[in-house]
């Protein structure tokens, strides 16, 4: 049997239907901004494997750091333990953070990062006593796949069996350019209800929903009227982070610093699986009681591993090299300038770009983004030319590595136009 017809019988995939979907590609070794699949194909990963690689795949810096972590000690229980790679990363992370920001709390992925992040939320109010259970939360949203973070994101075909059993959110607009004003007022609503106890948000770019942009006054206006309200507010920064929008966090392009920020996806260069959440102090201090009830009651076995964490260290010694940033001001020059040049194509609907992200939305008189039939067709399109992207619908994107090349960009871009003018 190949390894097709074996991952067949054995494995379920994720956000796959598996009676209709094509065999998957076997992936043999990543080089890079490259794979190989098993026929000896080179593809390059425009979308930095779902948004999680940073300094491209298989990087020698980064497999010797974790293979000496892995020889020293590769994972220990993190209640009542510790170890240097977790303090060391939680010292670096906050140096890097908004000034504000003073704990770190470890998981495993970006949806427990969320669920930490409300569970933090609900319980400091829990523990002074105060009865606030409301989450408002963006139209649209995507905050990850467990209940807590299904329940904060946009209601959808995705959810749409576990409808009846996810908790209830003030839904706002997103201040998309025009919209401002819609969601300040929406907000301000919102705010009317006194049970709220935090504003969860994807800071600049809703990813999932579509890479959908707004500026960061807009979201500075939002966080100070929660300030106003002593509502909490929290930066999901698991798609952001980490030098996505230009900035080292997205929440570096406000003036008002988030109270929590969620990281994930590329913490640790895309390599192990991590997720941490930041708190300020005065939620770290709701929860020092001598009553035993107030502990945040809340962990993972794998809860700061050792390994993972060592592999966000070494990929946040390679961010201190001048390179990194280099790389991220490089290609957001030449997404700036394939923008400009392709921004006025008739069978666009809308282009934009942040920082390394850059979106195109094909126009099309279908309406529902996920389930078009238009975004097949799309895979299918790049795959051919040895380009993987995945497009959320009828929304194309890049989202490089990195390490990616002019030259490669320039292919990318070449492929994008193509099918663009073959619409
Ligand atoms: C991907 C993502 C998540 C979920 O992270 P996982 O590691 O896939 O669970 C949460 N929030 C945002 C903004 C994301 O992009």
């Amino acid at each position: 049997m190949n390894i097709q017809e074996r991952d067949k019988n054995a494995v379920w995939h994720p956000f796959t239907q598996l009676k209709t979907a094509p065999l998957p590609i076997a992936i043999v070794k990543g080089e890079g901004a490259y794979f190989y699949d098993d026929k000896g194909k080179r593809y390059i990963d425009g979308i930095a494997s779902w948004w999680v690689n940073i300094h491209g795949h298989s990087h020698p810096y980064l497999a010797e750091k974790i293979s000496e972590q892995l020889h020293t000690l590769e994972h220990a229980i993190f209640s009542g333990f510790t170890h240097e790679p977790a303090v060391q990363l939680a010292e670096r992370l906050l140096k890097r953070l908004p000034e504000n920001q003073s704990k770190i709390f470890y998981s495993d992925n970006g949806s427990t990062a969320v669920e930490v992040s409300l569970k933090m939320a609900f319980q400091y109010w829990s523990n002074r006593d105060i009865p606030r259970t409301k989450v408002i939360a963006f139209e649209n949203a995507y905050h990850g796949d467990t209940f807590g973070g299904m329940s904060v994101g946009a209601r959808n075909a995705f959810n749409l069996p576990f409808s009846k059993l996810l908790f209830d959110v003030i839904a706002i607009p997103v201040p998309v350019k025009g919209k401002e004003e819609e969601a300040i007022q929406a907000m301000k609503d919102a705010l009317e209800h006194h049970d709220v106890s935090s504003f969860i948000f994807e800071p600049l770019v809703q990813g999932a929903g579509g890479m959908v942009m707004y500026s960061a006054e807009a979201l500075d206006t939002l966080i100070q009227l929660c300030r106003d309200g002593q509502v909490i507010t929290i930066a999901d920064e698991v798609m952001t982070g980490f030098g996505r929008t230009g900035k080292f966090f997205a929440s570096d392009h406000l003036q008002n610093k988030p109270d929590i920020i969620c990281l994930s996806k590329g913490i640790t260069g895309g390599v192990m699986p991590l997720g941490a959440t930041s708190c300020a102090q005065f939620i770290y201090d709701a929860f020092l009681d001598d009553d035993k009830m107030k502990t945040f009651f809340h962990g993972h076995s794998y809860t700061a591993n050792a390994t993972a964490c060592s592999a966000a260290l070494a990929s946040m010694d390679l961010f201190d090299l001048p390179e990194a940033f280099g790389n991220i001001e490089r290609i957001k020059a030449k997404h700036e300038e394939f923008l400009a040049k392709i921004r006025s194509h008739s069978n666009l609907a809308d282009a934009r770009q942040l920082g390394t992200i850059l979106a195109f939305e094909i126009r099309t008189g279908e309406q529902t983004h996920y389930l078009n039939s238009l975004a097949e067709h799309i895979s299918e399109f790049f795959i051919e030319r040895g380009i993987i992207l995945r497009p959320l619908g009828n929304i194309v994107y890049v989202l490089p590595p990195y390490c990616i090349s002019d030259e490669d960009l320039d292919y990318i871009y070449g492929a994008v136009e193509e099918f663009l003018n073959s619409l």
